[in-house]
């Protein structure tokens, strides 16, 4: 079964959810805490998912975030944002999140962002296609997922190695955000157009020299993004 962590102080909260997605199938976690959040997961590395609180009575959920994606590129992260929190939306996915989720949200919205990222997670194993793509100093090699730049390893979340395959077996073709979101993210997870520009802007960091003056990941206003070639 599909092992997530549901990290959430809010007992009444922690337990929709998590009755909720036992009824989805999926096998939940608790933690009350991000210490046992942490702890949870090094006992759990099976864990595919992990729903993050932002506001806990120990640490703060961007840093249980970033701890965990210290250690674990290939985790799933939603967070669990409390509504008008747009800064806290973007500070939580440049700490690693691949997602996040407004609260209040219903069980259909919350479901839906899990299958989606699982999707992503899980869509690795079944590839049956070209083993790896090449763009100017970047090697893709799509059976272990990792991403070189002259030789050098770049760690990837699931995300961003989404990103960087639709990018690079796209070399030179213009990408709306409404298409990047759908390829990524999966048409029905309900996510906004925003977190394609949140993740490009972490993606860059990591691959470009000067992220502010992009070589290989341009930007086209009013319409998306391009891989140059
Ligand atoms: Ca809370």
């Amino acid at each position: 079964m599909k092992k997530i962590l549901v990290l959430e102080d809010e007992d009444s909260i922690r337990s929709f959810v998590v009755v909720n997605l036992r009824r989805a199938g999926y096998e939940p976690i608790e933690a009350p805490t991000g210490a046992e959040a942490l702890e949870k997961l090094r006992a759990n590395p099976d864990i595919g998912v992990a729903l993050l609180d932002v506001m806990l009575p120990d640490i703060d959920g961007f840093e249980v975030c970033r701890r965990i994606r210290a250690a674990d590129s290939r985790i799933g992260i939603i967070m669990l944002t409390a509504k008008s929190m747009e800064m806290d939306k973007l500070t939580g996915l440049s700490s690693g999140a691949d997602d996040y989720v407004t609260k209040p949200f219903s069980t259909a919205e919350l479901t839906a962002r899990i299958d989606a990222l699982y999707r992503r997670i899980g869509s690795g194993a079944e590839e049956q296609e070209e083993d790896e793509l090449r763009q100017g100093p970047f090697i893709l090699n799509m059976r272990t997922r990792v991403l070189t730049k002259n030789g050098e390893r770049i760690k990837l979340t699931q995300i961003e190695y989404a990103l960087m395959k639709l990018f690079m077996s796209s070399a030179g073709k213009p990408l709306k955000r409404e298409e990047i979101l759908n390829a990524v993210w999966g048409r029905e997870s309900g996510a906004e157009e925003k977190v394609v520009d949140v993740n490009v802007r972490r993606l860059r960091i990591k691959i470009e020299e000067d992220p502010t003056l992009p070589v290989y990941l341009g930007t086209i206003w009013g319409y998306g993004y391009q891989w140059n070639t």
